[in-house]
């Protein structure tokens, strides 16, 4: 994301405007050269100019946006739509007959669109109306087959970048490891208690930046398990929360806290299965899975997770293996 912008000039306009801008006009410079549409616009003699010329990141400026381009072909010194439009040059990655334009140079022209229908407050792009191409002016290929067969994408990636979709947080579980029927749920910033998962299923989020609050598990769930939990928390450091029951939660709640480490340990285990559990770290992602070892109280050597990083852990699984 993002481009350089460097300013070329050109004698070819017309101070000032007569219409206040309305629209943005792309052309492509049936070229492959960002240089040579550098060569003629500088040069007084071709009477032409645009505002913008893209290549890949590279973004030329001839004409202030305050000033009227040559660009749009109508009009006496083309002056017509060019009183109310911005005018965009796109370099082409290919000759004729397609003309393409390159992905990067795509993606460049759909960010300075967006940028100037956002500086002249002319809301979001509709194709046709504040996005316009030289083609709806004059008899002309510009701007050329592949960019009108590309032009609803265009539209719509200039109007992602402008609002980009709202990603809602939640919760991903995945698949369970097997049926053993260990329950548990994620308290989580922002989200509240989040839908119980079970048997190494994720609870909590992972790429959504949320800190995991709190912790509950349904060890009734299991019978013949019985074991303990020493968690550390944000200002609050370890804290052993003594033997799990459905009704103990490990950590907090309304307290804006995150969980940074948790080192469960064993007190009574008849399952015949080993009991593991994995975190999944702010920046680091996955812990790798353990086997909860310890019987002994706030065994936190074993624990997993981060202390004195200020960072939270976002998702936690525990299963019977
Ligand atoms: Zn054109």
């Amino acid at each position: 994301m993002g481009y350089t912008l460097k300013w070329i000039g050109t004698p070819n306009f017309t101070p000032g405007r007569s219409s206040m801008v309305s629209e943005v006009t792309i052309h492509h410079a049936a070229g492959t050269s960002l240089a040579s549409v550098d060569s003629v616009f500088l040069n007084p003699t071709s009477r032409a100019s645009s505002h913008y010329a893209v290549q890949g990141n590279v973004v030329h400026q001839y004409v202030s946006e305050v000033n009227t381009a040559w660009t749009n072909g109508d009009g006496v010194l083309r002056a017509s739509s060019n009183s109310r439009a911005i005018t965009i040059e796109m370099v082409n990655s290919t000759g004729a007959p397609d003309w393409q334009i390159a992905e990067n140079t795509f993606e460049t022209t759909a960010q300075l669109v967006a940028k100037t229908l956002k500086t002249h407050g002319l809301g979001g792009a509709v194709r046709g109306k504040n996005v316009t191409w030289d083609q709806m002016y004059k008899a002309t290929a510009c701007p050329g087959p592949w960019m009108l067969a590309n032009m609803d994408r265009f539209i719509r990636r200039v109007n992602q970048i402008l609002s980009p979709p709202v990603v809602v947080p939640k919760q991903s579980p995945g698949i369970a490891t097997n049926s053993a029927n260990l329950v548990y749920s994620a308290h989580v910033q922002g989200l509240g208690w989040c839908e119980r998962v079970r048997d190494g299923q994720w609870a909590g989020t992972k790429g959504f930046s949320r800190r995991l609050e709190a912790i509950r598990i349904d060890t009734q769930s299991v019978p013949g398990l019985r074991f303990g939990m020493a968690v550390h928390m944000q200002s609050e450091g370890w804290k052993d929360m003594g033997e799990v029951s459905p009704t103990t939660t490990l950590g907090s709640t309304g307290k804006s806290q995150r969980l940074e480490m948790i080192a469960p340990y064993i007190i009574e285990n008849k399952t015949g299965r080993r009991l593991m559990f994995q975190v999944h770290m702010a920046g680091l992602g996955d812990s790798k899975a353990q086997q909860v070892t310890s019987s002994i109280p706030l065994a936190v050597a074993f624990g997993l997770g981060t202390t004195g990083q200020s960072r939270a852990i976002e998702a936690f699984r525990m299963w019977l293996t």
